[in-house]
């Protein structure tokens, strides 16, 4: 077996603008080169240099990389700091106190504006007020809160007393909060009484009580609950605590404590798209240097930037470009409460004309469906928006399809403003490749080159060097500050899922297929899991999805292999289309259609045998297509793996059978 093949041929370049290259904190190719030279000359030097120039250490570190006891990497192990410390007192002692820190959007359109001040008050305050119930340096909170000014302040209340937080995502259910209360062996919850999302409320607390009914979490001692509505909540006297009155009179000012720069700074599941949550665990201070270089050269922030990032804080992105990375370089930052469809399907763009957001980051899903609903609602479409103080954009969280990119960049981007396609992981802490906005022509699709310094490399399953122009398996050839660190209370496994011996143990393995171009592009080519082997050759997922994607009449598509006597496998799609679920006979019309365009576009081995038409397609909660369950279906087994993070399990009924 040698690799994974590349189909799709995607030949159109955008260059940087010469502006935008000379305005940039990184600006042109030399100075790229001179990054990467650099970090390829002294690879520790160059991390301990950006890790002296960026971060407030309380004691200074003196060994940098320390490979004892690999792959359980250590970086800076000896150097002392707090990380809500980096991201709060800098900005006080800077002069951006009085700066707005976070443009706060509510569900239903209100707006709080909260500066650096404000918010270092609030921080310290529910510190202050958690401290006062006995907790310590070393305990773990779970975080199970809606997108919330509050939210933040938890997890920042939390990193400067040394807590280690893990945030669950509002919309998972009381059995995924049970298995993270459990695991993560947490002392503390701080949830909300109930979350607003599309105009309805929805309750939050009783999940809590439900997941302590299920057993084994009688290590909680405490939970403080953020009154979101004041909707009607029970309550035990002995355990629960509301915010506010814990926090109201505690002083304004709360010490950090000192941590070293290995100390969790949390441990977040991730979403599940190929099986049973992980609990990564991450440090202090290699994550936050990664958080702020990314800020800072991937995102180019610059002082009058106003950031806004969609994601959750219940997802890794959430963590690293709300929580963390846009606060310790003193960025204003929206923070939203809603969905991208509430009140209406314009929201996004409404949000960015309000608040003249200049950088935008969001998930190639939430394009996808905005470019469903301006076909369906004209209204929504960006073009009734003014959307001129955009200058930068970024895609995370799957392959973008190119034609969807293309769409970014005319109608959100008006064809001026940079798309950085960032391709990182829960896993990896922050960006590792992407454009830098100054320094790389963009091409559809591509989430470019690595961020300097990583050694992102394409390898065969022996750990060779895979040529240019051929598919294999991502990897990171050298350790990073912000890798994770282990899967919390699992080192086997982490050994296992990152560093098999099977394959070679010396590397970082991604888990993703990916092929680099003769340009040295990378290209990710969807999940190693998902690779097709058809007449035997191994097809990427996300080659035969972007031709489908960019026929005119598809929204959105999900490639999966089915066994088959005469290849192998065979291509079977599942398939959104821009109009609404077609009836049988129109189905098979277009089946058609969609399958000669796939011919066409790759070529007849990609041609998928079969192809439902769906409403939607199973998704994780963060938005992902899940293909593993689409795998089941396609064979037509049972269903009977993990579905505990799967958002709409009604789907999986419509695309049991073919039409
Ligand atoms: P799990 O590991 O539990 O299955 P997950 O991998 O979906 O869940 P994340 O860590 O949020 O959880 O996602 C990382 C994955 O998302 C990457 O491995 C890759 O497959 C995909 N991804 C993220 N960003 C990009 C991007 N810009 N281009 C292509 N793929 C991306
Ligand atoms: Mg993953």
């Amino acid at each position: 077996m040698s690799g994974i093949e590349s189909v799709l041929q995607e030949n159109r370049l955008f260059p940087p603008s010469p502006a935008t290259v000379s305005a940039a904190t990184i600006s042109g190719q030399a100075a790229y080169d001179a990054l990467c030279a650099e970090a390829e000359k002294d690879y520790a030097g160059y991390w301990a240099r950006l890790a002296r120039e960026n971060l407030l250490w309380q004691k200074p570190f003196t060994q940098t990389l320390d490979e004892s006891n690999a792959p359980f990497f250590k970086w800076f192990a000896d150097g002392e700091l707090n990380v809500s410390y980096n991201c709060l007192e800098r900005n006080l002692q800077n002069g951006n106190a009085d700066k707005v820190a976070i443009i706060f959007e509510s569900d239903g359109g209100e707006v709080n504006k909260v500066t650096y001040r404000q918010l270092y008050e609030k921080v310290c305050q529910l510190a202050n007020g958690i401290k006062s119930l006995g907790y310590q340096k070393g305990e773990r909170a779970i975080i199970y809160m809606p997108m919330s000014v509050e939210a933040i302040c938890a997890m920042h209340a939390c990193a400067r007393l040394g807590l280690t937080h893990s945030v669950v995502f509002g919309g998972f259910s009381a059995k995924s909060l049970q298995e993270r209360i459990v695991d993560a062996h947490a002392t503390l919850v701080i949830c909300a009484d109930e979350q607003v999302r599309g105009g309805k409320n929805i309750p939050l607390k009783p999940a809590v009580e439900e997941a302590f009914a299920m057993g084994g979490c009688e290590h909680v001692r405490k939970v403080i609950v953020y009154q979101r509505t004041g909707g009607k909540v029970n309550w035990d006297a002995n355990r629960d605590v509301w915010m506010h009155e814990l926090a109201a009179n505690q002083a304004t000012d709360c010490a950090p404590t000192w941590v070293d720069a290995e100390h969790p700074l949390f441990i977040l599941y991730t979403s599940g798209s190929t099986g049973k949550p992980k609990g990564v665990q991450h440090s202090s201070a290699g994550y936050l240097l990664h958080a702020m270089l990314t800020m800072k050269w991937t995102f180019d922030i610059q002082p009058n930037d106003v950031f806004w990032c969609t994601a959750d804080v219940g997802w890794v992105t959430g963590h690293t470009y709300i929580a963390y990375g846009p606060l310790a370089v003193g960025a204003t930052q929206i923070v939203f409460e809603g969905i991208p469809t509430y009140p209406h399907s314009g929201r996004f763009w409404e949000m960015i004309a309000k608040h003249k957001a200049s950088i935008f980051y969001t998930a190639p899903t939430a394009i996808r469906s905005l470019i469903k609903a301006s076909e369906s609602t004209p209204a929504s479409h960006p073009r009734n928006y003014d959307l001129s103080s955009l200058r930068l954009m970024g895609s995370v969280g799957e392959p973008i399809n190119p034609e969807a990119w293309m769409w970014y960049y005319e109608n959100v981007g008006g064809k001026r403003c940079p798309i950085v396609d960032t391709w990182w992981q829960t896993e990896t802490g922050g960006h590792m490749i992407t454009p830098l906005p100054g320094v790389h022509g963009l091409k559809p699709g591509s989430c470019t080159m690595p961020f300097p310094g990583i050694a992102a490399a394409i390898v065969d399953e022996t750990g060779n060097d895979v040529e240019k122009g051929k598919g294999g398996f991502l990897v990171i050839k050298k350790p990073w500050p912000s890798m994770i660190r282990a899967i919390w209370g699992d080192p086997e496994r982490f050994v296992k899922s990152y560093y098999p011996a099977d394959f070679n143990g010396k590397y970082y393995l991604a888990g993703d297929g990916a092929n680099r171009d003769l340009d040295g592009y990378f290209w990710i080519m969807g999940r190693i899991d998902d690779v097709l082997n058809v007449s035997g050759h191994r097809l990427g997922t996300m080659e035969i999805e972007s031709a489908l994607v960019a026929n005119p009449l598809v929204a959105e598509a999900a490639v999966v292999g089915r066994p088959d006597d005469l290849t192998g496998e065979a291509v079977v799609a599942f398939v959104v289309l821009k109009q609404s679920r077609p009836n049988a006979e129109e189905g098979q019309k277009i089946a058609k259609e969609l399958r000669e365009w796939v011919g066409k576009e790759i070529g007849p081995i990609a041609k998928p045998k079969e192809i439902r038409f769906g409403e939607n397609l199973p998704k994780t909660r963060s938005g992902k297509i899940m293909r593993r369950l689409l795998r089941d279906l396609a064979k037509g087994a049972e269903i009977t793996q993990d579905i505990s993070t799967l958002e709409n399990p009604a789907i999986l009924d419509q695309l049991k059978v073919a039409q």
